[in-house]
């Protein structure tokens, strides 16, 4: 499938369901040939229910920065007990994360958006894009509702910068229609939610929000909003 075909496979998925969308991901596809990106966040729970349950033979991947909260483990540990399968983990370039942390230090992304970015960078695009040349399309929990920088994306996005085709099937979900369909389907989910966190990446990047902020305030805080990606979901 091509960048070509986005505009009529958006006609053949807008208004369809998550569980129809996936399904017809793999029907068209191949299970073989997609893979759900999971940073174990909720929507990356809901769509590693929906993935198992329509194909145990589902390939879920996440990247193990190296600095991910403790609560972050346990989860995908409870998960893969609950679901009985394997994530597909990634880690960062040892020799880059060793120049990187020689050069500035271990906690270098307060310091600039510019070593932020080289952090996230090293220890998170570098490994995706490694991973993403060997598929043909790949699944994300992003929603329109959680940030700034994401009111613009469709179901279905050719992802420019890395070749493939990307698809949201959580895109219209709202926070609730989340938190409902875990509960409801009793997925096990990252204790770190129920102490005020809505959006969990690194651990010295993330902290709980104050309510009525932004449900991505707690990512890299102490940054302008419209600068709160770390490149995985960049448009080029
Ligand atoms: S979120 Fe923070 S620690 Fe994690 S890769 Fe990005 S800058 Fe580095």
């Amino acid at each position: 499938m091509e960048k070509s075909d986005i505009s009529s496979v958006l006609e053949v998925l807008n208004g369809k369901s998550a569980n129809e969308i996936i399904k017809w991901i793999f029907d068209t596809i191949g299970v073989e040939n997609v893979a759900l990106a999971s940073s174990l966040g909720i929507e990356d729970q809901v769509l590693t229910d929906l993935v198992l349950k329509q194909n145990d033979k589902a390939r879920i991947f996440t990247l193990d920065t190296g600095r991910l909260p403790q609560e972050t483990y346990s989860a995908m540990d409870k998960t893969m007990m609950h679901y009985n399968f394997k994530y597909e983990v990634l880690f960062p370039d040892r020799d880059k994360v060793e120049k990187m942390v020689s050069e500035y230090g271990a906690n270098l992304f307060y310091e600039s958006i510019e070593k932020r970015k080289l952090c996230c960078d090293v220890r998170k695009v570098d490994i995706l894009k490694k991973k993403l040349s060997t598929l043909k399309a790949w699944i994300c929990g992003l929603r329109k509702e959680q940030s700034v920088t994401r009111t613009n994306i469709n179901v279905v996005e050719w992802d420019e910068a890395n070749n493939l085709l990307k698809f949201n099937p959580l895109i219209d979900w709202n926070e609730a229609d989340v938190w409902n369909y875990l509960k409801k389907e009793n997925v096990p989910y990252n204790k770190l939610f129920d102490k005020g966190y809505t959006s969990i990446g690194c651990a010295p990047c993330t902290r709980a929000i104050e309510k009525g902020e932004d449900l991505r305030a707690g990512r890299w805080w102490w940054e302008d909003p419209m600068h709160k990606e770390c490149g995985l979901h960049v448009k080029k």
